[in-house]
Order: C-alpha cells, then structure tokens, then sequence
C-alpha cells in the first residue's frame, strides 16, 4: 500500500513541509491534496481532524513527531509494557508518557483506586483527606521535603517554586542550566548562556519579552567554574534567589549530573543563603524512593515532583524546608491556587503507585530490567566503536548517536538527527516505540517484561552492528 508517508518520502518538499510542522497553511493544504490521491490509515485520518481543531494537531510539540518523516502515533489504549495505535498495531513501550506510567499502563490495582475514588466525586474545590494522605507518603519518602503542596502539572510545580524561593529571599535572579528543561513557564524560556560575562537575556520562545527573562541566568550544565564565578560576581552573587537543577538531567537525553556539580551548587547556595531547588519531576521515584538527592546524597532547600506522583493522571508537587514553605498563602504572602490542585482521583492513582513502588526490591528490579537492554548494548557499542554512546541510570537511558559522551547540552552539538530517525523508524517498524526526540530519555518500568526487553535489545544489536 502507498501510505502518505511513502509518497512524501519521494517528494523534496517533504523536507520544507516537515520541518514547518505542518504550521503553514499552504503547506497544509499541499498534505490534504495529498490526502486525495493515497490511501490514509486511521491514524492519519484523526491527525488530519485533529490538524483542524488542534494547534498543530497536537497538545504538546514532541507528539507531531516533527522531523521523524513518519506521522505521529495515535494511542487507542494500553496495557503493561505495551500501546496499540489507532489501527491495533501493538508497540512496546518507551517512552511511558514520558516517564510518568512506572507500573506500564493501566495498573490493575490503581485503576481501580482511582475508580473507586471517582465514584465518590472527582473534585469538590476544597480539601480531601486522600491529599493529607499522599502528601504525608512522600514527606515520609523524601527527608528534604518537609512540608508540600499539589499542583496539576510540572510547569505549575517548577514555575511556583521558583516563585516562593524569591518571595523568601527577596532577590530577583534565578539560575538555570542549558539543556535542562523545567516546564513551560515564562522564567525559563532563555537562550542558552555560556559564561557570566555573557550573560543572555533573551528568551527563547515568541511570547515572552526579553524583560521576561531578564532575572534568569542560564550556564552550562556540569560547569563547577562557572557557577563559582557567578556566586562570586558582585553584581549578581548576592541578588540570587534561586539555583533550579534536574539532578540527573533527562531532557537532553540522560545526563547525570556529577558529584562534584551538585556539590558545588550545595555549597554556593549555602553560603549565600540562596534556595537550591531540584527539579526532580522525572527523577523522583524514578531511580529510587528518595529520587537522585537520594542516590547523591546532596539535599536541597525545594523539590519538585511530578509524572510518577499522578499514577497517570495530572498531579505534580513543590516542597521543602517548612520555613520557605510557609512564605506560601494564606500562611504567607506568596499566591499559588488551582482549582484541581490536588484533585483526589490523582491523588488516589499517585498513592497506590507510590504504595506499590515501596515492595520489597521494587527499584533492584527496575535497575535489572534497564540493564538487560543496556549492559549488552554498550558492549555492542565498544565493539563497533561508534561514533555514539549510551547514558542511562536506574529505569531509563538514551543512546545518543553522533557524539561519545555528554555532560552538558554544548556536547550535543554533532548529534546525529539522521541517524536517529532511521534508528526511530527501524525500532518503530518492527514494534518498538522509542521516545520520538534525540534529545528524550526513553523509560523502562516494572511490568516490562523479559521477552520484549531481550526483543529490543536484540533489535537494536542488530542496528549497531549494519551501522
Ligand atoms: C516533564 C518535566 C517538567 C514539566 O512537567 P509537565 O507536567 O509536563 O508540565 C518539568 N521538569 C522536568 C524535569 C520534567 O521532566
């Protein structure tokens, strides 16, 4: 059969056509000309609909599957460690909405806490016992979060937190690092910076004025120099509300942070009495129940979590030190609401998972899961000597190709788009879907299961060695 794909595939414009995103409207209706003359699968009839009532078709960029020279994946359901599309074509599944489905999809036992829970109302606008109930769960789990509150999403988390942390101080500046991605909320839409001496103020989305941005200081991931040299700025040093770090940086593929970074960060934010805020949305309960401050054993002021605490349904959380916690309203003068904040169906999702997640062995066996695929991949790897490597920690990995190591987003500069778009639409093809971004970790839960990790490995084994 000519799918839609094959035809754009011979065609130039495919190229101009992809990378605008289907955004222009020419081009739009270039694709719906096209439509005419190819037989389209299911999928590619609810993408053209959504294209009509949906900007871009889509409720979050990375779903179009931009660049990839395939049309994006329309999920029907899912269950354990696998998807099926709109046509019941099954993928095993790596990408587990971005992390967030720790236990595979549709968990037994947490649909039907969540169930039992909507049954009872799913929202009411003031408060329920089941939010005392799983913020005292994670204030137990996480020794640094002392006090909490819950929010709809990571954005929500991460753009509060870095709120308080400035109504707690007083001081203006935030701190971030290139490549490390913190939601959507205006602060943290900046250029990547390089050097104090250097330092951009300019956003990097249309929307947000330069002004917008202007109290954010964006450095290179990984760089002790740089974040020594900012704290010892006389302009800046003292004016630092917040330093916001992910711990293990998942948004540019996996990139541990190191030791020493982290280290450095604790000890310039003490000594300058600024709010040291990890961003643990992917990590929390993800490498472990303490999150990476726990594998470190660096703790911070503030934490945010999100994905995993939801179970799969919208819930994120900003905690801490009780002190700063307590700049919140009513209690204090800083304003944060939402009208589902804490909404008791999420809450009751989160709960079990984080129950479940608390089993005897229970991260042992995500590590063990994760390296069945990777232990014999960086062998392969070796083996080959590629220009390509693979950074993982417990539950999730990315193999970068083009480059042979990462520790900062400034190394992903020779990444090799091409190549991971054959690789994507390899793995796709044979029925395994990897996160659809070169820059994207890819997750492995509990419930994958032995013959499909051995399948992709396998696969992917295969890659390597026609590379
Ligand atoms: C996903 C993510 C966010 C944003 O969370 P949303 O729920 O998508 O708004 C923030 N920080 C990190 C580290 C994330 O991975």
């Amino acid at each position: 059969m000519l799918t839609l794909c094959n035809l754009l595939e011979a065609d130039d414009r495919k190229i101009s056509f992809i990378k605008k995103g289907f955004f222009d409207n020419d081009e739009h209706n270039y694709r719906r000309l096209l439509m005419g003359l190819v037989e389209t699968t299911k999928s590619q009839e609810i993408f053209e609909k959504s294209l009509e009532v949906i900007a871009g078709g889509v409720n979050s960029p990375v779903r179009a599957f931009i660049g990839l020279g395939v049309d994006p994946l329309i999920a029907e359901k899912g269950e354990g460690d696998t998807i099926w599309d709109a046509e019941g074509k099954s993928y095993i599944d790596y990408c587990m909405s971005w992390g967030a489905m720790l236990l595979g999809h549709a968990p037994p036992s947490v649909v039907m806490k969540a169930k039992s829970r909507m049954e009872k109302g799913s929202s009411f606008g003031i408060a329920t016992e089941i939010e005392e109930q799983l913020a005292r769960e994670i204030v137990t789990l996480v020794p640094s979060i002392e006090k909490l509150r819950f929010v709809s999403s990571g954005t929500e988390a991460t753009m509060t937190a870095v709120r308080v942390a400035r109504g707690y101080t007083g001081r203006p500046y935030i701190v971030k690092f290139n490549g490390n991605y913190h939601g959507h909320a205006d602060p943290f839409l900046i250029r990547a910076g390089s050097a104090v001496s250097q330092i951009s103020h300019e956003s990097s989305s249309q929307g947000v004025p330069n002004d917008i941005v202007k109290h954010t200081i964006s450095l290179p991931y990984n760089d002790v120099e740089k974040v020594r040299e900012l704290f010892c700025d006389p302009e800046y040093g003292s004016q630092i509300a917040a330093v916001i770090v992910e711990p293990i940086a998942a948004n540019m593929g996996v990139v541990p942070a190191t030791k020493e970074f982290l280290k450095v960060l604790r000890e310039e934010t003490d000594r300058m009495g600024t709010v040291l805020i990890f961003d643990e949305v992917i990590s929390g309960f993800r490498v472990g129940l303490e999150g990476a401050q726990g594998q470190y054993g660096i703790f911070p002021d503030m934490t945010c979590l999100g994905k995993i605490i939801g179970g799969g349904f919208p819930a994120a959380a900003f905690g801490g030190k009780k002190e700063i916690m307590d700049t919140l309203a009513p209690t204090g003068g800083v304003f944060q609401a939402g009208t589902l904040s804490g909404n008791p169906v999420a809450m009751a999702a989160g709960l079990e998972t984080l129950d479940l997640a608390q089993q005897e062995g229970f991260y042992e066996l995500i590590a063990d899961k994760t390296k069945l695929i990777t232990e014999p991949l960086q062998m392969a790897l070796k083996d080959r000597d590629l220009d390509a490597c693979l950074q993982e920690t417990v539950g999730m990995f990315t193999l970068f190709w083009g480059v042979r190591s990462v520790e900062k987003f400034e190394d992903l500069q020779e990444l090799d788009h091409d190549r991971f778009k054959t690789f994507f639409r390899y793995l796709l093809n044979e029925g395994v879907y990897f996160s659809p971004s070169p820059y994207e970790a890819c997750f492995v839960s509990a419930v994958h299961t032995e013959d499909h990790l051995i399948k992709t490995r396998d696969l992917i084994i295969d890659f390597i060695r026609q590379v």
